[in-house]
């Protein structure tokens, strides 16, 4: 049924500490987390919140992950849909999907309304007009404004969503009232490297050898996702050499066969 497409999560317990290397971001959305713990206090005060805050950045950034941790911060529930999925749907199904996606957050509200690849359905109109799947496009689009526009503010339910193209998106979302607040999480920098690398060796038995400031250095252009990756890949190895922590020679041939098997595939995509 329709209804169980949009179960909420409501035991993520992901929260900023799992975040790393990206503090500014989460500055700029502590205000968010707080209005959703007390929307009451703001809106005695008749604060506005913001309807939409739109995330952009490249690929494994975090941006889901600090969507889940504003949710996780603030306890309440996590609706996220991919815009992806709607543009496969049969004709006409869209709109209504997202209908029941924002009555379903509104009945549980406070809560967050989170929308992955917001491009997929948001990017600008014009083009291939007359090619099949646009107009469901178009109306999936349209709901989702009609919807923020149809927010008064007592909702209670804030709308994330995230893209790596925020310049092809219809200006139309950008507008006050929609996804007016921009927050762009950039790639980490080697501190933050070494932030998230500590994030994701905290269940991970480490021999003495290894000095994650050091891992860090020799990993420049590498976003979460990669380094989440590389400890993952490193305690493979360790775990195939019998080692009884992950050890200096883990990391390094693991870094190896990541960016050996990179180099790899650009050359065979050549
Ligand atoms: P995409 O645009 O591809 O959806 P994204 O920006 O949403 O990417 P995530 O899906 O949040 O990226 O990142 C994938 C995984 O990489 C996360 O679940 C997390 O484990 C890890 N990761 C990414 N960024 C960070 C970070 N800043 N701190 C800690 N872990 C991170």
């Amino acid at each position: 049924s329709r209804a169980k497409l949009y179960q909420p999560d409501t035991t993520t317990r992901t929260t900023f500490a799992d975040v790393a290397g990206i503090e500014e971001v989460e500055q700029e959305v502590t205000e968010i987390v707080d209005f959703l713990r007390e929307p009451e206090r703001y809106r005695k005060l008749g604060a506005q919140i913001p309807h939409g805050v739109l995330l952009s950045g490249p690929p494994g950034t975090g941006k889901t992950l600090l969507a889940r941790a504003v949710a996780g911060e603030a306890q309440v529930p996590f609706f996220s849909m991919s815009a992806s999925e709607f543009i496969e749907m049969i004709v006409g199904v869209g709109a209504s999907r997202v209908r029941d996606l924002f009555d379903q957050a509104k009945k549980v509200a406070p809560s967050i309304i989170f929308i992955d690849e917001l491009d997929a359905i948001g990017r600008a109109r014009g083009g291939a007009q007359s090619l099949g799947g646009n107009d469901e496009r178009e109306q999936t689009l349209n709901q989702i404004l009609t919807e923020m526009d149809g927010f008064t503010g007592s909702e209670g339910v804030v709308v994330l969503a995230a893209t790596n193209r925020p310049e092809i998106l219809d200006k139309a979302l950008l507008r006050p009232g929609r996804f007016d607040r921009r927050v762009t999480v950039s790639p980490p920098d080697l501190d933050g490297r070494r932030k998230i690398l500590e994030v994701h060796t905290r269940g991970v038995p480490l021999g003495p050898d290894v000095d994650l400031a050091a891992i860090a250095s020799t990993t420049p252009g590498m976003v979460g996702a990669d380094l989440k990756n590389l400890v993952n890949e490193a305690a493979l190895l360790a775990a195939r050499r019998k080692h009884e922590t992950v050890i200096g020679a883990d990391f390094s041939d693991a870094l190896e066969k990541i960016v050996l098997g990179t180099v790899r595939g650009i050359l065979l995509t050549q």
